[in-house]
């Protein structure tokens, strides 16, 4: 059982809420990142898509190209062997060429995954914590629209239920996050797909809680106003030097 092209479309059609519509995120992120969206730029984030997604991309726009990065940097070329085992990695011209209407499933998502419980339910929105240093949202989850929530939450399922493969994918996903938290001795924050937030407990067995969203940490230089102003006049003195 694999997701086709006619859930794509679907998906396309009916997840389009921004993340927040107070905050435009990217130019937090952006003056840490040379000017670029951390999340659109593919030295951060290599966007992945399936078969049946690119093909159903490919016909409705050129914005994208598979990716082939540079052989000399061996982190990059790893990553994209990985995806492509099952995905096609994959290159857009750019933030400032971005066709709305045309972003993959995983630019829509970003920076959030269906987490799933041991048992498999989808519960809520978990992050990729990979970019906690980097992603501003990740540190501000407050600003997360309802609306994306919901639409969030039923893409995913109906992703979910069409395909094994990415159930067992984010079934991993949701697992290795336990592992990783637990080792921290952190609760894992959710927004929960019905509204408000949830917490996942460390060493619990993935025992679930609700949460407030205070308790959730910021991270890196979204820690405070001063920690981020510091931030952007070190990388504005670093991008200046290169
Ligand atoms: S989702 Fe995160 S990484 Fe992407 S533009 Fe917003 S703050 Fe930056
Ligand atoms: S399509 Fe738009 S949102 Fe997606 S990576 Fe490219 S610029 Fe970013």
């Amino acid at each position: 059982m694999a997701a086709r092209k006619k859930h794509y479309e679907k998906i396309y059609r009916t997840f389009t809420a921004s993340i927040s519509n107070a905050h435009d995120c990217g130019q937090y992120c952006a003056p840490l990142n040379d000017g670029q969206p951390v999340c659109c730029d593919v030295e951060n984030a290599i966007p992945a898509a399936s078969p049946p997604e690119w093909k159903v991309m490919k016909k409705r726009t050129n914005l994208w190209t598979k990716y082939f990065p540079d052989p000399d940097d061996k982190h990059a070329v790893k990553e994209v062997e990985s995806i492509n085992e099952t995905c096609i990695a994959c290159v857009c011209k750019g933030a400032a060429k971005c066709e709305r209407d045309n972003r993959m499933l995983a630019c829509r998502s970003f920076p959030f995954f269906p987490y799933l419980t041991k048992e498999g339910e989808f519960v809520g929105l978990g992050y990729y914590w990979i970019f906690e240093d980097r992603c501003w949202v990740i540190s501000n989850l407050q600003i997360v629209e309802s609306e994306f929530v919901k639409e969030f939450g039923d893409a995913y399922q109906m992703l979910l239920d069409a395909d094994e493969g990415e159930y067992e994918a984010f079934l991993e996903q949701s697992a290795q996050m336990r592992r990783i938290f637990s080792r921290r001795g952190q609760i894992i924050p959710l927004i929960d797909r019905k509204g408000g937030y949830l917490k996942v407990l460390p060493k619990s067995g993935g025992k679930i809680e609700k949460a407030s969203v205070k308790e959730f940490i910021k991270y890196g230089p979204y820690v405070s106003d001063m920690a981020y102003k510091a931030e952007v006049k070190r990388m504005e003195e670093i991008f200046a030097d290169q």
